[in-house]
């Protein structure tokens, strides 16, 4: 293992990757397959990723045509690695099973352990047979689209690849490891001015806020729309809130302390709810929506705008907010949803939609063009990593519990073979001009 991170550390070229001897076998966060029922009977919130995240010692899996393997410098926690360790809303390993059965480099996936993780910075270190772009000892990050292309469908916009998975949630060999598989078409070149760590934390969120709101497959947003945002600090929402200011709209930051609404003010957004405070309550009971908290949560959003409704809302929390969503969008905007963490069953009031001819547009991650333009906008630090604190890989469960619990601010990082945080940076002089911005989120 040694030499690996020495020669990523001493800039190796590509002769000296190719030639490297590797280790048997490595290090990965993993669930099992015999433990899928532990959490049965448990409130969501009781199921503890401490318990059921696992560092095992893996074998090599075999590389593909068209793969690349990589050494994984740091990775991150992002809300389906707490999905996947609380075994919500199903098992990963029903995902592993179906891909297992459709080609024979599928089989490999199918395993009684799942190598969890769905971001990645590192080096490439293999490539399989049709890897030309990408060579031994590129510096990259991973993004976590995985697909087959090998349908027509897939051609316009890679998304709807009917073979599309999440690499690391819906595919074995993640991110959270000493060592990975990706599909080369998932590689983009490491942000020169970032740690590993740092250039770890982006990539799933930042692509899939960049698709939700930016992209013309999302909401398409323009100069001076009012985007209403959810967790404007949690992962997508930090990078959300990036996007309305770098693009001239005006953001309308939700948060629920203090402490974040800060942290919104410290990225320039002027216009921040603190649902703390505010102590909305969508739902009297479990069945019943109150009306009256949408019209109250609208009215807040007109008097810190000046009179303006949200042409766009970005939505994710799903049960608990869709109603107040749908509500308050203005007549014709849009509600961009690409998640349902507190319930899926959504439930609105349809004749605010229909009347006022307003859209719901489902997004879910991004295309690899999508994810490029994502990754380029850090790279040349137009949008900042939003990383609060990095735990060690053996630490993934308790930074998994503290995502799970929402005791963390924008991302948290796990460190894979970086042997310390603060290593990696290629570019001090881009680095030195944006560090207030990249430190904005720090806990640690
Ligand atoms: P995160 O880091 O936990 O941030 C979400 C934020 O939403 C929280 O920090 C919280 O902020 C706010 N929030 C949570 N529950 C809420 C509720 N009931 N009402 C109002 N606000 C609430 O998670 P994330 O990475 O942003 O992911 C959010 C969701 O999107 C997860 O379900 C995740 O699986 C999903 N997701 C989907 C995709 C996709 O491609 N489809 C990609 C990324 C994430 P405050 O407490 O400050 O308000």
């Amino acid at each position: 293992m040694k030499n690996v991170v020495t020669a990523i550390t001493e800039h190796g070229n590509a002769q000296d990757f190719a030639g490297l001897s590797l280790p048997d076998s490595f290090k990965a966060v993993t669930i099992h397959k015999d433990e899928t029922e532990m959490f049965s009977g448990l409130a969501s919130k009781e199921k503890d990723p401490r318990k059921s995240l696992h560092i095992d010692t893996v074998p090599f899996p075999e590389l593909a045509p068209g793969e690349a393997l990589i050494a994984v410098m740091a990775s991150s926690i992002n809300y389906n690695t707490v999905w996947t360790s609380i075994f919500e809303p199903v098992s990963t390993f029903g995902f592993l099973e179906r891909y297992g059965k459709t080609h024979e480099d599928a089989k490999r996936h199918d395993l009684p352990y799942h190598i969890i993780g769905s971001d990645a910075s590192g080096v490439v270190l293999r490539v399989g047979p049709g890897v030309n772009t990408w060579k031994p000892g590129d510096r990259i990050v991973a993004h976590c689209l995985s697909v087959e292309l090998e349908s027509p469908l897939g051609h316009n916009d890679t998304m709807l690849d009917p073979e599309q998975r999440i690499w690391g949630f819906e595919t074995n060999f993640g991110g959270l490891a000493e060592f990975a598989i990706v599909k080369a078409n998932q590689l983009l070149p490491k942000p020169e001015h970032l740690t590993w760590e740092e250039a770890a934390t982006p990539g799933l969120v930042n692509s899939t806020a960049y698709r939700q709101l930016v992209s013309r497959n999302g909401a398409g947003m323009k100069q001076g729309d009012v985007v209403l945002i959810w967790g404007a600090t949690g992962g997508l929402g930090s990078y959300a809130t990036q996007y309305a200011l770098n693009g001239g709209a005006i953001p309308v930051c939700v948060v629920s302390s203090p402490e974040k609404a800060e942290i919104c003010r410290k990225m320039g957004a002027e216009l921040v709810i603190d649902r703390s405070v505010e102590g909305y309550k969508f739902w009297k009971d479990d069945a019943t929506q109150d009306p009256k908290e949408w019209k109250r949560l609208g009215n807040k959003i007109r008097e810190l705008t000046g009179g303006d409704d949200a042409d766009i809302v970005f939505e994710h929390p799903g049960r608990e907010t869709f109603g107040a969503s749908v509500y308050v969008a203005r007549k014709g905007g849009t509600i961009v949803t690409c998640a349902s963490t507190s319930g899926f069953m959504h439930e609105y009031d349809n004749r605010y939609l229909w009347m006022n001819l307003k859209s719901i547009v489902g997004s879910h991650f991004a295309n690899y063009r999508e994810a490029y333009e994502a990754n380029r906008l850090i790279a040349k630090g137009l949008v900042h990593p939003t990383l609060s604190k990095t735990f060690t890989l053996e630490e993934s469960g308790q930074a998994a519990y503290e995502v799970h619990h929402n005791l963390h601010q924008g991302k948290v990082a796990v460190l894979a073979l970086a042997e310390e945080p603060g290593l990696g940076v290629t570019n001090p002089e881009l680095r030195a001009k944006h560090i207030d911005a990249i430190n904005r989120f720090r806990q640690d």
